[in-house]
């Protein structure tokens, strides 16, 4: 087992809006430091840090938009989301909680506060991260999968170091629920102060971190803060984490897909007729149709 040493460490500079609902920092793509291409297959993560909504009477978020030919994985930490779509399908993610839409060959819908929570206020704290399917599954069927804090896989590290849930892929023996279409891991690593877990994937896996909360160490060397992203070298297997204070970090690492990417707005796609064809289909309204 070779060491997998950081190639960097980068902060969540500036945020933005999406809707009015979603103050994000975006980490994948990011210019210079963090293509679709170099993280493929995350091709896109726009994070949420933690941040107070005062009460709303109307949900915020983001109106009706189309998406085609990758997957979306939004994962709740605090906060309680919404979502539906032109099809009739509807849900609600709560704290914990894990959606895994596959758009695929297209959905259109709204994400927004739950009415409740929006009425209330409160913290919202959240990730979400855009999966790129392969040229064979772009055009499959549209589906979800959620899953709930309670289903993901859980593997007790030894002497109370803390806590690895696997919500893709797997850890040690602990695999976890989500169906993914190329080789994927995702999980968290919910550590106690001092707490060490050790990862494992192959070199040529892309791998990263993002510090949801606490300070942690990797591979007894430099410190990433609250709120920072780790990028791996894509030489050598295995890092460490330890957790300077209780800490939760998301850890992925997915196996390239390696075809080429077309890609603007909502639609990844492989060619540029490819990508043609989606702001087509969505102009026709293929998409369906959906009030703003
Ligand atoms: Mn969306």
């Amino acid at each position: 087992m070779e060491l997998r040493n950081i190639e960097a460490i980068i902060k969540p500079g500036t945020p933005h809006f999406v809707g009015d609902g979603f103050r994000v920092y975006n980490f994948i793509p990011k210019a210079g430091q963090l293509s679709m291409q170099r993280m493929d297959p995350f091709i896109m993560m726009d994070y949420h840090a933690d941040f107070y909504f005062p009460p709303s009477a109307k949900p915020k978020g983001v109106g009706a938009h189309p998406h085609r030919g990758f997957e979306t994985v939004t994962i709740v930490y605090k906060g309680k989301l919404a979502h539906h779509d032109s099809s009739g399908n509807s849900g609600v993610i709560g704290e914990g909680d894990i959606q895994w839409m596959t758009a695929a060959s297209g959905i259109l819908h709204q994400e927004y506060h739950e009415q409740e929570f929006s009425k209330t206020g409160g913290n919202v704290h959240m990730v979400q991260l855009w999966v790129n399917l392969p040229a064979r599954d772009k055009k499959s069927k549209p589906k979800y999968q959620d899953i709930s804090k309670d289903t993901v896989g859980k593997y007790t590290l030894p002497e109370q170091n803390g806590t690895i849930e696997v919500i893709a892929g797997s850890y040690m023996n602990v695999k976890g629920p989500a169906f993914t279409f190329t080789p994927i891991h995702l999980l968290h690593a919910k550590l106690h102060k001092g707490g060490i877990a050790v990862f494992d994937f192959p070199a040529y896996f892309n791998t990263g971190l993002l510090v949801i909360e606490g300070n942690i160490r990797i591979n007894d060397n430099r410190i990433a803060a609250t709120n920072e992203f780790v990028l791996l070298e894509n030489k050598g297997t295995t890092f460490t984490v330890e957790a300077n204070e209780q800490a939760i970090i998301l850890v992925f690492s997915g196996e390239p897909i390696n075809e080429p990417i077309v890609s603007q707005g909502p639609f990844v796609m492989n060619t540029h007729e490819e990508l043609n064809d989606a702001f087509m289909d969505y102009n026709m309204g293929r998409f369906g149709f959906m009030d703003e």
